[in-house]
C-alpha cells in the first residue's frame, strides 16, 4: 500500500497512551496494532535511524531501505510520534516512562555480541563483532578489514557479515564449529554466500589469534571439530579432536556468532532468566517493586525464536493483551477465540471484528493440511520465480539483487492461490449432488444452501469440493458443539 494512503480501518483515540521503546518490527509491529486499537503511540528509538536490525542488521542488497522507510512512513502517518536519537535508560528512564504513559512496550532486541573468549581477541582493532560491520556498513563507515577476512560462527549474522565483506572487496572464509546441516543460516542464503565466492571451513573452532609485533592479526589457530552426540539445541554438539590444529591466514576476524540483549538498563526493574526479560503468557511483565503490570516485553529481548516475524507476532499479541487490560477483558478468554488452528498465530481481525473479505464465515481454529485438497481440479501451476542477477554483479554493490514482483508477476502469483476451505461458488457441488439438494442461494447473495428434506447424506459434495469448503457432522450432535 502506498504509505501516503490514509490507513482505511484507523479508529478514534481511546484515551491511552502508549511508549514504544526500539523500533525493531516487534516495537513496529506494537506501534502500528496499537493505533489500530486507538492507542495514541510514541516509539523511542536510540539510533538517528528507525528499524532496528531491519534498517542497520540485514544488509541493504537483502531488504532493500526504501521498503523500511516507507513502513515507517505509513506509521508516521496513522499519527505515530517517531523519536528517533532517544535512548531510554539514558534520555529518560523506565521510571519516567511508566509515570508519563500508560502502557510501555520494550522491543529493544539483541545487540550486544559476545567474545570468543580466545587469547588475543581484545588486542587489534581487526577483531570486530558481525553486528558493528553491520552496522558501520549501514550507515555508510569505512570499515579497516584488510583483504582477507575470517567470519566466525554459522547464523544469518555470519553469512550477512561475509557477504557484507565481500562486497567490501575482502576474500571471506566462514569457519563453523559443527556441519552444514546444522548451520542455523537460511539454506537459500548460505548457497548465495557460497555462489558469490565465500569459502566455509567447517568442523573448525577457533583457538588462539597471533599478533605480530605492530598489533595487525598474523594468523587465526584453529582447532578440528567432530560431532558427538546432540545438545540441548537438538544438534550435535561438536568436540575437539585433539591436537588437530591448522592456521588460517588471516587480516581481519569477525565474531558472529550469538548476540544477547543490553539490558542493563531494564535489570534493575524487570524479572530476567538467561539473558530475557522474564513475561506472562500476555507479554506483560510480572509486577515488581514499584512497577505496574502495565509494561510488556516482546521480540528478541524475551525467549521467543528470533526472527522477523516472531517479532512482529509479539508486538500484535502484546497490542491486543494492552487494549485486554484497558478494556477490563480476560485476555486467555480473547485469545480462545481468536488464536489460529492450534496457534501460536492469532487473528488481529478476529479480534476487531472486521468483517472478511469473502463472505464465508470462517473457522479460525480450523486450518486445513494438503490432504484436504482435491488437487485434481488444479492446474499445475509453477511458482513465479524472482528475477536474480548473476553473482559478479551482484557482490559490485549493496543494490538489492533480487527482484520483487511486478503487478502483473503478483498477480501470477496471486492466481496460484485455491482458496482452501474457503468457497468460490464453483458450482462443483451443485453439479455432482445426486439429488439436486444444494441450493443456489439466489442473485446478490453468495453460497448455496443445503435442502435436509432431500439430502441422504451421501457426501459426495464434500468429497469433491476441491477445497474442503464443506463439512459433514453427525446428525446427533447439535450445531454448536460440532
Ligand atoms: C544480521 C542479522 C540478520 C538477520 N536476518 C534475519 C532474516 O533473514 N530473517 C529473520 O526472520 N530474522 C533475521 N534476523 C533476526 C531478526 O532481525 C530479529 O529477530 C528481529 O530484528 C528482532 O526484532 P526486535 O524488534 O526484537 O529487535 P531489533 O530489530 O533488534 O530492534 C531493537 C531496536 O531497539 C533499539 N534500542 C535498544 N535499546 C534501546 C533503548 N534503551 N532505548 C531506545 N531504543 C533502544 C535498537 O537500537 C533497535 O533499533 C537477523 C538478525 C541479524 C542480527
Ligand atoms: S464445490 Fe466447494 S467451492 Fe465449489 S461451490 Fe461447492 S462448496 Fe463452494
Ligand atoms: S451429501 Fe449427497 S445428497 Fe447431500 S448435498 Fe451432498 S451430494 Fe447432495
Amino acid at each position: 500500500m502506498d504509505p501516503s494512503t490514509p490507513h482505511p480501518d484507523l479508529a478514534g483515540l481511546n484515551g491511552k497512551r502508549l511508549a514504544v521503546v526500539g523500533s525493531g518490527p516487534a516495537g513496529m509491529s506494537a506501534a502500528y496494532f496499537a493505533r489500530l486499537l486507538g492507542f495514541s503511540v510514541t516509539i523511542y528509538e536510540k539510533l538517528p535511524v528507525m528499524g532496528g536490525i531491519l534498517r542497520v542488521g540485514i544488509p541493504s542488497y537483502r531488504l532493500p531501505r526504501k521498503v523500511i522507510e516507507a513502513e515507517f512512513e505509513g506509521l508516521s502517518n496513522m499519527g505515530i510520534d517517531l523519536r528517533p536519537n532517544t535512548e531510554i535508560g539514558k534520555n529518560f528512564s523506565l521510571n519516567a516512562l511508566r509515570n508519563e504513559y500508560d502502557y510501555v512496550f520494550l522491543g529493544t532486541g539483541v545487540h550486544a555480541s559476545i567474545k570468543l573468549g580466545i587469547p588475543q581477541e581484545d588486542q587489534s582493532h581487526r577483531v570486530i563483532s558481525g553486528l558493528t560491520l553491520l552496522n558501520k556498513t549501514a550507515f555508510g563507515e569505512t570499515v579497516d578489514l584488510g583483504k582477507r577476512v575470517t567470519v566466525i560462527g554459522g547464523g544469518n549474522t555470519a553469512i550477512d557479515s561475509a557477504r557484507t565483506a565481500l562486497r567490501l572487496g575482502c576474500e571471506v572464509t566462514i569457519i563453523y564449529r559443527r556441519s552444514q546441516c546444522e548451520m542455523p543460516a537460511h539454506f537459500e542464503e548460505v548457497q548465495e554466500a557460497r555462489e558469490e565466492g565465500v569459502q566455509f571451513r567447517f568442523l573448525a573452532a577457533p583457538q588462539k589469534i597471533v599478533l605480530d609485533t605492530d598489533q595487525t592479526i598474523k594468523k587465526l589457530v584453529c582447532c578440528r571439530m567432530e560431532l558427538g552426540p546432540a545438545d540441548e539445541s537438538g544438534r550435535r554438539r561438536p568436540i575437539k579432536k585433539e591436537g588437530a590444529f591448522f592456521d588460517i591466514k588471516t587480516y581481519s576476524i569477525i565474531c558472529a556468532f550469538v548476540e544477547k540483549p543490553d539490558l542493563v538498563f531494564f535489570k534493575a526493574a524487570l524479572k530476567t532468566k538467561n539473558d530475557c526479560i522474564v513475561v506472562k503468557d500476555n507479554l506483560s511483565t510480572p509486577p515488581q517493586k514499584g512497577l505496574q503490570p502495565q509494561v510488556f516485553a516482546g521480540g528478541d529481548i524475551i525467549d521467543i525464536a528470533h526472527t522477523v516475524v516472531h517479532a512482529v507476532a509479539s508486538g500484535k499479541k502484546a497490542a491486543i493483551a494492552m487494549d485486554c487490560h484497558r478494556n477490563g477483558a480476560n485476555f486467555d478468554e480473547v485469545l480462545e477465540k481468536i488464536v489460529i488452528g492450534d496457534g501460536p498465530a492469532i487473528s488481529f481481525s478476529a479480534y476487531h471484528g472486521w468483517k472478511s473479505v469473502n463472505p464465508v464465515t470462517q473457522n479460525h481454529r480450523w486450518v486445513l493440511g494438503s490432504e484436504n485438497i482435491v488437487f485434481d481440479y488444479f492446474k499445475k501451476a509453477s511458482r513465479v520465480q524472482p528475477v536474480i542477477q548473476d553473482t559478479d554483479t551482484r557482490k559490485q554493490s549493496f543494490n538489492p539483487y533480487r527482484n520483487t514482483f511486478d503487478p502483473e508477476a503478483a498477480g501470477r502469483e496471486a492466481l496460484r492461490c485455491m482458496h482452501c476451505g474457503r468457497c468460490t461458488e464453483c458450482d462443483n457441488c451443485l453439479i455432482f449432488c445426486p439429488d439436486m439438494s444444494v441450493l443456489v442461494k439466489g442473485r446478490n447473495r453468495f453460497g448455496y444452501a443445503i435442502d435436509y428434506d432431500y439430502c441422504k447424506g451421501c457426501g459426495i459434495c464434500f468429497t469433491e469440493c476441491p477445497r474442503h469448503a464443506i463439512t459433514m457432522i453427525d446428525e446427533d450432535i447439535p450445531l454448536k458443539e460440532a
